[in-house]
């Protein structure tokens, strides 16, 4: 059975900050639970998470023979990003390349390296793009626990981390630390948030939040849902910036490439951007999932309230 400490050393090699290993099998523990969460539609139209939910319960069945799970952390608490506290605010992880390519090369270059030390490998990298319930495997694997915002918190890292991990069909001995749940008694994401969109600790309803209304949702924003947004035009980080365990996370390196932010740009440059320099300047950030005629929107109706 190949180490734990080896594989590791291999991740934090390619540049991840934190690695984990769990034996690959189905979450049966989790299956009332993802169904009672979707049967009170706290995915609001995300419709693909009602899909593949035995791929999403099961890694051996999106790689077959699959023995392990290895998962990882890349923080993107650089610093290299001022956060912006005026509006229009986005989220800080979407104030850089999109992580999901960068992250995806990180991950085949640890398995090219992992088959030179042991052969021939079958394996399937995941970084949010598989169904894969990547906190989960993180908590197996020892890295964090789900916090009442219900983002994975890393005791050294916080939660502002990318999370993603290899799907692998050897045997790797599994790094069976369970994080104790550092919350305690705090409430202090769920008092913060503005839409009150955390439901029950670790539950959060996508239909109140901002993250989801100003990202994924294909509602039209308009005036009366303006105010729900409070000054985010993409994303929300509201429920970690009030979390203690981001205040005395570790700042890490730079994170891939940097790129442009909004910070220091005004809501009126931004609402003057025409398509084409919103693509030039943004096109390879996260922005783009929410596309230019939603962020604009957001921030023009977001600049007329203020106004
Ligand atoms: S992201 Fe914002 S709206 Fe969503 S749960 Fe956190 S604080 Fe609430
Ligand atoms: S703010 Fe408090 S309750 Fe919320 S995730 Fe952080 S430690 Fe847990």
């Amino acid at each position: 059975m190949v180490k734990a400490e080896d594989i590791i050393r291999i991740a934090l090699n390619v540049g991840f900050h934190a690695c984990g290993v769990s034996q690959a099998k189905r979450l049966d523990y989790l299956e009332s639970v993802y169904f009672n969460w979707l049967h009170n539609q706290y995915h609001a139209t995300m419709g693909y998470m009602e899909r593949n939910v035995d791929l999403r319960l099961d890694p051996t069945k999106l790689v077959p023979g699959a023995k392990s799970v290895i998962s990882v952390l890349l923080s993107y608490n650089t610093g290299d990003v001022p956060v912006n506290i005026h509006s229009p605010r986005i989220a800080r992880y979407a104030c850089r390349v999109d992580y999901h390519s960068l992250m995806k090369q990180m991950l085949w270059e640890m398995l090219s390296r992992m088959r030179k030390s042991y052969g021939e490998i079958t394996g399937r990298a995941f970084v949010d793009s598989a169904p894969v319930m990547e906190r989960e495997w993180a908590v197996r694997a020892g890295l964090g626990w789900i916090g009442k915002n219900s983002n994975l918190i890393n005791r050294s890292l916080g939660s502002y981390v990318f999370i993603g991990g290899l799907i692998v069909d050897i045997e790797i001995e599994p790094t069976i630390h369970m994080e104790r749940n550092g919350c305690g008694t705090c409430t202090r994401c769920m008092d913060a948030c503005p839409s009150k969109a955390i439901v029950a600790p670790g539950t959060v309803d996508a239909r109140k939040c901002i993250s989801y209304l100003t990202i994924e949702s294909k509602q039209v924003i308009d005036d009366d849902g303006v105010s729900n947004l409070k000054g985010w035009c993409f994303g929300c980080d509201i429920c970690q910036e009030v979390c203690p365990w981001n205040s005395k996370a570790v700042k890490v390196d730079g994170v891939g490439q940097k790129t442009h932010v909004f910070n220091g740009v005004t809501a009126a440059e931004l609402a003057n951007l025409s398509e084409s320099e919103f693509n030039r300047k943004f096109g390879n950030t996260p922005l783009v999932r929410a596309g230019y005629e939603k962020i604009m929107r957001a921030i023009n109706l977001i600049s007329r309230e203020k106004g």
